[in-house]
C-alpha cells in the first residue's frame, strides 16, 4: 500500500512538475486517506482519489487594463472548478503577485475538503490573479477588477460557482466585481459572497474566519479541560483573518502579542486592546500601511522581514499566508511551550511543521478545519440570498459557532488516536468521506 501511495503521489508530481504547493496539499491528505482507503475498497475500485485531485475545469485568461499612466498593463486571472459533487463551486479569489495555477489548485483541493466539513451543500474551486493591489489606486483596483470580471462573469452563476474574497480581495473589491456582473448580466443574484450589508452581504461574513478560528481553538482547548482565557497569543498576518482572530481572542480573554505583514512584525509583551485594534483597522483596511507604522505609533518593538514564531505563547494562530512556519520555527513554538495552534491562513505549515506538532501531540487544528468559518458563514450567505432575507448578526454568530463545533465533531470521530486527537487525519478523511460518496452516487463523470 505504501508503494501504491508513493507511485500515486510520483505520478501526479509528473504530471505537475512545477505545482510544489499543490503537491504538498495531495501528499498530506493521501497520507491521512490512504488507511482509509484500504479499509474501503469501494473508493479505491472508483478511482475517487485520483479523480479527485484532477479540476473538473480549469479556467485561464488574459486581463488587460489601463493604469492611472495610461499604460497598457497585462495580468493573468483564474479560475479552478475543482470538484461539485456536493454543491456549486465555492472558494475565494486572490490578487496577489506570487499568484500561478499550482497555487490555485493546491488552495481549491483543500476547499473541497473544507466546503465537505461545513455541513453545507457547496463544491470545491478557487480563483484569482497575479495582479498586486498594493500600491494602486482606487481607480486602478476598479478598472483591474471590471476587466477581470468580463471574462469571470460568463463562468461563474448562483447555482454555478460563487466566488469570494481572499488575501487581496476584501470589500472593496468585491463590491467592484458585484457591480460589473450585475452590469454585465443585467440580474440582482447572490453570485459572490462577501457582499456589503445594505446590498444583501450577510452579517459576520467579514468576522467569521477569525472568529470561527477562536470557536474551533475554544473546542480543541476543552478537549484537555483547558481554554484560551488567560493564554498569550502569538498572531501572524494583520489582514482580514489576522484582525477577527485578534478581536475574538481578546474577548474571550487571551493577550494577543504580536501582529505581522510580509515585511516584519511587531511585538508588545502587554498585549493588544481595543484602542490599538481599532487602530490596525483603520491602517490596514483604509489607509493601507504597514505593520511598521503600527509598531512606531503604539512604541511596540518592529522585527524586520522575521516571522514571529521565537516568541514565547501558548497558542500560535497563523493567519498570513502558507508555508509561514517551517521546520524550525515549529520547533520553536514546542520548545517554548506552544500548546496549541491553529491555522487561520491555509497550508500555513509545511509538512515538516505539521510533523513536529503532531509528533509532540500539541493541539494542531489543521486549515481546511480550523478556518472553515469563513466559508460556512458564506454558504449562510448563499442561503440568505435565496430567500432574499438578512438574518441578525446573533442569529448568523451561532450558526457558525454550530457548525465549528460540527466540525471539531467530525475530526474527533474520524482522528481520534490513542489519548490523541489527529486532526489532521480526522478533517481529511470526513471530508474526503463525504465528497466520495457522492462522487460513487453520482457515476463515473
Ligand atoms: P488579507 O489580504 O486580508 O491579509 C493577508 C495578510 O497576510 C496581510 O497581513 C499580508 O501582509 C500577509 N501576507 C500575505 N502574503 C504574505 C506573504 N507571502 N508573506 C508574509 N505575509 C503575507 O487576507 P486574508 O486575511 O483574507 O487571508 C489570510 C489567509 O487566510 C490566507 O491564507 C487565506 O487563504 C486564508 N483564508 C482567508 C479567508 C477569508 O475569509 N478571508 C477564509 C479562509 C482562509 P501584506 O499586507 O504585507 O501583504
Amino acid at each position: 500500500m505504501a508503494n501504491e501511495m508513493a507511485d500515486f503521489l510520483a505520478g501526479l508530481r509528473a504530471r505537475y512538475p512545477a505545482e510544489t504547493e499543490f503537491h504538498q496539499a495531495v501528499t498530506e491528505v493521501a497520507k491521512s486517506v490512504w488507511p482509509f482507503l484500504e479499509k474501503n475498497p469501494k473508493y479505491r475500485k472508483a478511482k475517487i482519489l485520483e479523480r479527485i485531485v484532477e479540476p473538473e475545469r480549469v479556467v485561464l485568461f488574459r486581463v488587460t487594463w489601463v493604469d492611472r499612466n495610461g499604460e497598457v498593463q497585462i495580468n493573468r486571472g483564474y479560475r479552478v472548478q475543482m470538484n461539485s459533487a456536493i454543491g456549486p463551486y465555492k472558494g475565494g479569489l486572490r490578487f496577489h503577485p506570487s499568484v500561478t495555477l499550482g497555487m490555485l489548485k493546491f488552495l481549491a483541493f483543500e476547499q473541497v475538503f473544507k466546503n465537505a466539513l461545513t455541513t453545507l451543500p457547496m463544491g470545491g474551486g478557487k480563483g484569482g490573479s497575479d495582479f498586486d493591489p498594493k500600491g494602486k489606486t482606487d481607480e486602478e483596483v476598479m478598472w483591474f477588477c471590471q476587466n477581470f470580471m468580463m471574462e469571470l462573469a460568463r463562468h461563474i452563476g448562483p447555482d454555478t460557482d460563487v466566488p469570494a474574497g481572499d488575501i487581496g480581495v476584501g470589500g472593496r473589491e468585491i463590491g467592484y466585481l458585484f457591480g460589473q456582473y450585475k452590469k454585465l448580466r443585467n440580474e440582482f443574484t447572490g453570485v459572490l459572497t462577501g457582499k456589503g450589508i445594505n446590498w444583501s452581504g450577510s452579517r459576520i461574513r467579514e468576522e467569521a474566519t477569525g472568529y470561527g478560528l477562536l470557536y474551533f481553538v475554544e473546542e480543541m482547548m476543552r478537549t484537555r479541560g483547558n481554554s484560551i482565557t488567560g493564554k498569550t497569543v502569538v498572531i501572524s498576518g494583520s489582514g482580514n483573518v489576522a484582525q477577527f482572530a485578534a478581536e475574538k481572542a481578546m474577548v474571550l480573554g487571551a493577550k494577543v502579542v504580536t501582529l505581522s505583514d510580509s515585511d516584519g512584525f511587531a511585538y508588545d509583551v502587554r498585549g493588544l486592546d481595543a484602542e490599538k485594534l481599532a487602530f490596525l483597522k483603520d491602517l490596514k483596511n483604509v489607509r493601507r500601511g504597514r505593520i511598521r507604522d503600527f509598531a512606531k505609533h503604539f512604541h511596540w518593538q518592529y522585527f524586520d522581514k522575521q516571522r514571529p514564531w521565537g516568541m514565547k505563547c501558548d497558542v500560535a494562530l497563523p493567519c498570513a499566508t502558507q508555508n509561514e512556519i517551517g521546520g524550525r520555527d515549529a520547533e520553536k513554538l514546542v520548545r517554548n511551550g506552544c500548546m496549541c495552534v491553529g491555522e487561520g491562513a491555509n497550508m500555513p505549515s509545511s509538512l515538516e511543521a505539521v510533523e513536529m506538532f503532531l509528533g509532540h501531540k500539541i493541539l494542531f487544528g489543521p486549515a481546511k478545519a480550523a478556518n472553515a468559518g469563513g466559508v460556512s458563514v458564506s454558504g449562510l450567505e448563499m442561503s440568505q440570498n435565496s430567500q432574499r432575507m438578512q438574518w441578525s448578526a446573533e442569529e448568523v454568530d451561532k450558526r457558525l459557532r454550530d457548525i465549528m463545533r460540527a466540525i471539531h465533531n467530525q475530526c474527533v470521530r474520524y482522528g481520534q488516536r490513542e489519548g490523541f486527537i489527529n486532526y489532521v487525519d480526522g478533517a481529511n478523511i470526513a471530508g474526503f468521506r463525504k465528497v466520495a460518496e457522492a462522487m460513487l452516487d453520482q457515476g463515473v463523470v
